[in-house]
């Protein structure tokens, strides 16, 4: 049996990133404008720091213009929302992110709510999820446009395969599912309280775990030749009792990744495969969204 083909994220982020660039540079030389990005961090979040920082890199990176917001973490909601309301009104910002989770105390919600949904570059305002889900044009979350991109990468036609999502999420699994139901797969969406997931999950064309447990889908319940697509993304200890006595971690996917090598036909690994797409695909919503408020 061969290996599984290794779908190479970070490879597809860079060229997602490049013509990204390109676009940006034609925005500005036809029509003199420049897609704006404004990311808000509430608090001091390590990850989200860091996150933050890398999209702020990437932005100006792609010639765009990037504008980072950062709040302390007792911020009062009203004072978050009049920041909201007043990058709504900013004709040089076209995209909006507020990076999540917010402290506790806040409304996250709520302050989902108050982003203008044609700057709602997450996809995550019940506008964009809406329009998503009734097949309407729509800012679609980041990670879920980064898979199907990478399925369409990999496969020839998605038409009439059977995907299985693992996770339904707001942020993840719901929006995956409504992708590749959009794109003519037959779609099965799984979660916590499904019954024989080994099954369901052996059934699978295409699988997407987003689930957010290490190493949970284990090779035998990956159909032969079947396209995997691990979005998960689990920091756990190393097994090398020295390494973890040091207290050093390692990232790692839903899915049991060398036992899934030696079944699937093509497999995302986890780190560099979909968790680069992530922010690619934030630049490419930004120009999206740019390009449509200015009726491009
Ligand atoms: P959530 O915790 O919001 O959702 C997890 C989903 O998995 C839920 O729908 C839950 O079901 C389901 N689930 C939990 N346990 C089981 C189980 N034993 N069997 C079947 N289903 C189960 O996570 P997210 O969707 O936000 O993220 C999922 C993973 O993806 C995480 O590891 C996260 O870090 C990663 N991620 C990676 C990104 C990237 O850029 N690569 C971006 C975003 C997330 P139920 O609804 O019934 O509770």
């Amino acid at each position: 049996m061969t290996q599984a083909r290794i779908i190479d994220g970070r490879a597809e982020a860079e060229r997602l990133r490049a013509e990204v660039a390109l676009e940006v540079a034609s925005l500005k030389a036809e029509h003199g404008l420049t897609p704006g990005l404004a990311v808000v961090l509430v608090g001091d979040d390590p990850a989200s720091q860091v996150y933050v920082r890398s999209k702020g890199e990437q932005t100006l990176a792609a010639g765009m213009l990037s504008v980072t917001h950062r709040l302390p973490g007792h911020v009062g909601q009203d004072e978050l929302l009049a920041l909201v309301q007043s990058l709504n009104a900013d004709p040089a910002i076209h995209g909006i992110l507020v990076q999540l989770p917010l402290p506790s105390g806040l409304d996250e919600k709520a302050i989902i709510l108050a982003i203008d949904p044609d700057k709602d570059v997450d996809g995550l305002h019940v506008v964009n999820a809406g329009r998503l889900s009734q097949g309407l044009p729509a800012l679609v979350p980041c990670t879920p446009l980064g898979c199907m991109i990478l399925l369409n990468r990999t496969l020839p036609s998605l038409a009439g395969l059977h995907a299985v999502v693992v996770g339904r999420s707001v942020l993840v699994g719901r929006p995956v599912a409504q992708l590749l139901l959009q794109a003519d797969c037959t779609v099965t969406i799984a979660h916590s309280r499904t019954r024989n997931l080994p099954e369901i999950c052996r059934q699978a064309d295409i699988l997407v775990a987003a689930v957010g447990r290490p190493l949970m889908i284990q090779g035998d319940w990956i159909k032969p030749g079947a396209t995997v697509i691990d979005v998960g993304i689990n920091r756990v200890p190393f097994r090398d009792p020295v390494k973890a006595a040091e207290g050093k971690t390692k990232l790692v996917g839903d899915v049991a990744y060398k036992a899934a090598l030696e079944v699937a036909g093509a497999i995302t690994p986890v780190p560099n495969g979909v968790g680069p797409m992530t922010v690619a695909c934030l630049l490419a919503n930004t120009v999206t969204a740019a390009k449509r408020i200015h009726g491009l």
